[in-house]
């Protein structure tokens, strides 16, 4: 057994990195890419960075074993390099890896009582979890699965997220051919269809045949009434989960959407802890949860899947704009859960930046597999950081 290798050194680097092709594909009219880069999409009046941006963190052990972590820092990432900087680093030297969970809940409890427990904060905190159970499972030298209770699926299926193309027909011709490449699961964005989302759906489904898995993501547009009569149109097409269909705020109205429905409710995305969960499953308001690593961490992600299958609900995990450092936290995590029918493929993300980690993970005819090693089981490439900006 090693001695501890208590943390001494906590970093944090934004990075951008360039892109062709914004996500969410090409710029539709009326929007443009304002003075910090971003673009604010007129579907769903969200703001996205034309560069894949996000945070990673680096913390050192006494040995000089080093641990990774990252998160979700697409807009503003500088908010979450101050917290981390200012607040959760200084806090953590001294530490033992060994008690991340202790380390987790204690730096949750640090901006606590200010109503910090959510938002940038927990992002951070996200970050930093995920390069302490790296660094603690490298001591180990374990794969994090296996300081996460074991490995339940040695591979895990990937459904392909999102059409970036700019009609219809090349939607539907991106869908076949991801179906040719043996992927059996496809969402569309709705905040993409500018022909109908009904319309965008029989499309699809007449397009893939009827053993492929369609799942739409509504982009939080609608009102409970409006989602109800949408989605029970899409159930004609037989979709295999409805997404984010009202206002994230509005625990009522999706509590009334899941029952009205007659297929499953996937939420989840943009919620950080088991409080933010926890009313959600009490009220039954969704059959699938879809936990992003980036705004969990580890800890969280893993208290979240557990309590999911309390409640005999399917994790099907989010994946964000990322380097790769969180999804193989996500896939390790996703890999030690029970009830876990997908994960999210965000293709055109996860493939490119795939250069910038080291190691094996991948995603290929319809699967996921882990990458091996210990920890994480992937670094961040030495080229990561000619992307680093201030
Ligand atoms: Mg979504």
């Amino acid at each position: 057994m090693q001695a501890v290798d208590i943390i001494t050194k906590v970093e944090s680097f934004i990075i951008s990195i360039p892109r062709e092709v914004p996500y969410l594909g090409p710029l539709r009219e009326g929007e443009h890419i304002n003075e910090k880069g971003y673009v604010i999409r007129k579907g769903n009046r969200t703001i996205y960075p034309t560069s894949d941006m996000s945070v990673l963190i680096r913390i050192t052990g006494e040995s000089g074993r080093v641990g990774w972590g990252e998160t979700y820092g697409i807009v503003a990432p500088q908010a979450v390099k101050a917290i981390i900087d200012e607040v959760l680093g200084p806090a953590m030297i001294g530490r033992d890896p060994g008690n991340a969970v202790v380390i987790h809940e204690d730096l949750y409890d640090l901006m606590r009582v200010r109503g910090f427990f959510g938002g940038y904060y927990v992002d951070s905190l996200a970050g930093v979890d995920i390069a302490v159970w790296d660094l603690f499972a490298k001591g180990l030298n374990r794969p994090l699965h296996g300081v996460l209770g074991g490995m339940r699926h040695s591979t895990l299926p990937a459904y392909v997220s999102g059409l970036p193309k700019a009609t219809l027909k090349e939607r539907c011709d991106l869908a076949v051919a991801w179906v040719a490449k043996g992927f059996k699961g496809i969402k569309f964005a709705a905040a993409m269809s500018d022909d109908g989302i009904v319309r965008e759906m029989a499309a699809l489904r007449e397009a893939v045949g009827p053993d492929i898995d369609l799942m739409v993501d509504l982009h939080w547009k609608f009102t409970s009434g409006q989602a109800i009569g949408l989605i029970r149109r899409l159930e004609a097409y037989n979709i295999y989960f409805a997404e984010a269909p009202c206002e994230p705020e509005d625990l009522e109205g999706q509590e009334l959407v899941a029952r009205g429905i007659g297929c499953p409710l996937a939420l989840g995305e943009e919620w950080r802890t088991v409080f933010e969960y926890r009313p959600r499953f009490e009220h039954r308001c969704m059959s699938i949860i879809q936990p992003e690593m980036g705004h969990t961490g580890v800890t969280e992600f893993i208290n979240i899947g557990r309590m999911a299958n309390a409640f005999h609900v399917d994790t099907i995990p989010h994946a964000a704009i990322g380097l790769g450092i969180f999804m193989a936290a996500s896939l390790h995590a996703t890999a030690s859960l029970k009830r876990v029918p997908y994960h999210e493929y965000q293709h055109s993300i996860f493939d490119h930046n795939l250069k910038f980690v080291t190691g094996n993970m991948a995603c290929s005819e319809g699967y996921y597999s882990l990458p091996t090693g210990a920890g994480l089981g992937v670094e961040p490439q030495q080229n990561v950081f000619d992307y680093v900006i201030q």
